[in-house]
């Protein structure tokens, strides 16, 4: 790790939009059913809708709950908005802030996340900020102009101190759901860069993402700077979840 700052393990599940609330209670109840690890974050982020019985289902155990997006605001004419409020009040403790889904789909801009990422903190939510190139910015060697423009931006205002409580994700689009996993010590090069990039990120955790799974976890985990991942597809079974919380095992920081 860099520095001497001890940074503990985070496996984040990204459940984006699947799952009804009997299926995510079902899968929480399988992940709890697994021996999980001492000393690893686990977070797991269903649909809005699923929040409250997934909640339900965690109580006493480990396993903190995270949301999938939250609103600048606190209140108000806001259709269609979820508040870090309303989070608050069913147990949330993560949220993940400008996923590249988001970005592309829904029009989310490195502003509105910086607010987004404002908002949480505000609150006490720990953001998640996800920050990657697409396959042409990384084919051109825009890589680090990009996921270090988009951190900056998303952390902009920040004291130090309030920039240690974000975690960010490096997320390589053209890794997203696609198999294709980015080489390990590329992904270390581009993590450290990030961390580099801002005062306060060298206690963050910095976590990797893009078809992420049990079977390249270990490789990724091995890199001083990568402390953990935000895992979409290998989340959506406890099976395959677990596999890549194991790979945690060696970075475990037991308090
Ligand atoms: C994600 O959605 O953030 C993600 C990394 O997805 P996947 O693991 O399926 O590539």
């Amino acid at each position: 790790m860099s520095g001497a700052v001890k940074r503990r393990p985070l496996i984040a599940g990204n459940w984006k939009m699947n799952k009804t609330v009997a299926e995510a209670r079902a899968l929480v109840r399988d992940l709890l059913a697994l021996t999980l690890p001492a000393g690893v974050d686990v977070v797991v982020a269903p649909p809005f809708t699923a929040l409250a019985g997934v909640a339900e289902e965690l109580r006493g155990s480990a396993v903190k709950l995270g949301a999938q997006n939250v609103s600048w605001a606190d209140a108000g004419a806001y259709t269609g908005e979820i508040s870090p409020l309303f989070l608050k009040e069913l147990g949330v403790e993560y949220v993940i802030i400008g996923h590249s889904e988001r970005r592309e789909y829904f029009g989310e801009t490195d502003e509105n996340c910086n607010r987004k990422v404002i908002a949480a903190l505000k609150h006490g939510l720990a953001p998640i900020l996800a920050v990657g190139e697409t396959l042409e910015e990384h084919e051109a060697g825009q890589t680090l102009e990009k996921v270090l423009r988009q951190t900056k931006a998303g952390l902009a205002g920040l004291s130090a101190e309030d920039v240690a409580r974000v975690n960010i994700a490096y997320e390589p689009i053209w890794a997203i759901g696609t198999g294709k996993v980015d080489q390990p010590e590329n992904s270390q090069s581009v993590i450290a860069a990030i961390r580099g990039s801002v005062e306060g990120l060298a206690s963050s955790r910095i976590l990797y993402g893009g078809s992420m799974k049990g079977d390249n976890a270990p490789g990724l985990m091995a890199q001083p700077d990568i402390d953990g991942g935000l895992i979409g597809g290998a989340s959506l079974t406890a099976k395959a979840f677990g596999a890549v919380i194991d790979a945690a095992i060696p970075k475990a920081v037991v308090a």
